[in-house]
């Protein structure tokens, strides 16, 4: 069985639905849980018009306390919550490698049209994943 998770989690409402998932799967199994949380880059211009010194940073700022909560909430401690910055898709499956997870779980939204096309998150880790990869399809939006 799985020994060891990675949820890839973009810290948005759909969180409370797969934290829901994670926790059930991770007691079937007793793996170990990590977490990750990816910041995109922001294009290198200043925003300092807009009053905003380092917005990324304010950005990682905020993905980290929400990370934190959600530590708690599923019990992981903070050396296994994983907040990057750089592609996402890259970076979950940089981790996932490193940590020698053996299982990645995420989201997935029904996609029709060019959002298809162009391809989503989970498809990216679907594709280029060494381990196992579980999508859980995420509720439609109203
Ligand atoms: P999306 O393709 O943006 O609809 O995202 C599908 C799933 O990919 C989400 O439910 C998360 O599990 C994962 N994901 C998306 N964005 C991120 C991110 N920035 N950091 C970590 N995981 C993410």
């Amino acid at each position: 069985m799985y020994k060891h998770i990675l949820f890839a989690t973009d810290l948005t409402e759909d969180t409370d639905y797969l934290v829901v998932k994670v926790r059930s799967l991770r007691g079937l199994t007793n793996a170990k849980l990590s977490l990750i949380h990816v910041v995109e880059p922001l294009p290198g211009y200043s925003y300092a018009y807009l009053g905003i010194e380092d917005i990324e940073g304010q950005l990682i700022e905020e993905a980290r306390q929400s990370m934190e909560k959600l530590g708690e909430k599923l019990g992981v401690s903070k050396a296994d919550q994983h907040i990057e910055v750089g592609p996402t898709k890259v970076k979950i499956l940089t981790v996932a490698d490193e940590v020698g997870v053996d299982l990645i779980m995420c989201g997935s939204h029904g996609r029709h049209g060019l959002s298809l096309l162009l391809g989503s998150t989970a498809n990216a880790i679907l594709h280029g994943a060494k381990c196992d990869v579980l999508t859980v399809r995420l509720p439609e939006e109203q």
